[in-house]
């Protein structure tokens, strides 16, 4: 694997491939578990060349403690993208990155509004400046994003056609441990007792889905809500339509109903969704 830190360098080399090979892209912030490595291998079996990026970014962060205690884990994490034939990890500066102090102004509309847009302000206007910058540098033919991160890979569906990235989304299904805890580099951060207790939250979304005939969105949620205060500190548990993001009154408001919440674990913030479609053609 050749490992890249300077955006000049990797661009020049990207412009010397020969036209026509394709370039996967897999944007990550490290500390890698099994979540990362799903969009790695999917990339490596659809593209001739895979770059995964490893690059902590301050501008995403609205609390400064969250990104002072962002784990780091750069050995394994090179160790772990060799083992699965990552061709290029790209491991820029933010002095490289934000070389220039410009930047743009976004206007989501309803996905840049509630839950993640809600609590951590300014958190989508870091990612779209990064990823925007990130695209232009790499052009990637493909770029794969996780499903547990699911109002941002709305937003990045956003950017890329708003500003006429010629980059193909590819959004991931969310990869869990045995216990349905969503793999997150967070989890590191848990205590051996935090961690069996974090798979509550799988199971709050579960009893979601499987609730949804007894009761009306916002009831349901609420019920989710207080389920999940009696351990954890939620922020939101929300049912929203997975594509506009807006929440529902009642089922028929959406046809793709999806349940998001995000709660404190200890001090470990955590994140996950869940659709609630429960037919056989779910999306
Ligand atoms: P991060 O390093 O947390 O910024 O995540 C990098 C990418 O990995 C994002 O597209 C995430 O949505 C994705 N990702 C993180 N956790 C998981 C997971 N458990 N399953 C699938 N994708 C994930």
């Amino acid at each position: 694997m050749q490992i890249f830190k300077s955006s000049p360098e990797i661009s020049d080399y990207l412009k010397s491939l020969h036209n026509g090979q394709t370039v996967g892209f897999v944007p990550t912030m490290g500390a890698l578990h099994s979540g990362h490595s799903a969009l790695v291998e999917r990339s490596v079996a659809e593209n001739d060349i895979t770059i995964c990026s490893i690059f902590v970014n301050p501008l995403q962060f609205n609390r400064k403690e969250d990104l002072d205690t962002y784990p780091d884990r750069m050995q394994a994490d090179i160790d772990l993208l060799e083992d699965l034939n990552c061709h290029i990890l790209f491991n820029p500066s933010k002095e490289d990155i934000y070389s220039d102090e410009s930047r743009l102004t976004y206007d989501f509309g309803s996905i840049g509004k509630g839950m993640e847009a809600e609590y951590r302000p300014g958190h989508f206007e870091g990612v779209a400046e990064v990823i925007h910058r990130f695209f232009n540098i790499l052009k990637p033919t493909r770029a794969y994003f996780g499903e547990k991160d699911y109002q941002q890979l709305a937003i990045v569906r956003w950017l890329t056609e708003k500003y006429a990235h010629s980059t193909e989304i590819v959004g991931c299904e969310t990869i869990r441990d045995k216990s349905g805890l969503a793999m997150s580099s967070r989890n590191y951060n848990l205590s051996a007792e935090e961690y069996e207790k974090a798979s509550d939250i799988f199971k709050t979304l579960s009893y979601c889905r499987d609730n949804k005939g007894s009761f009306q969105p916002q009831e349901l949620a609420k019920i989710c809500f207080d389920m999940l205060s009696v351990d954890f500190r939620p922020e939101y548990f929300t049912i929203a339509d997975q594509f506009t993001m807006e929440p529902l009154k009642e089922w028929t408001d959406s046809e793709y109903p999806r349940a998001f919440v995000a709660a404190y674990c200890g001090n470990v913030r955590l994140i996950d969704n869940l659709s609630l479609i429960t037919n056989k053609n779910e999306k």
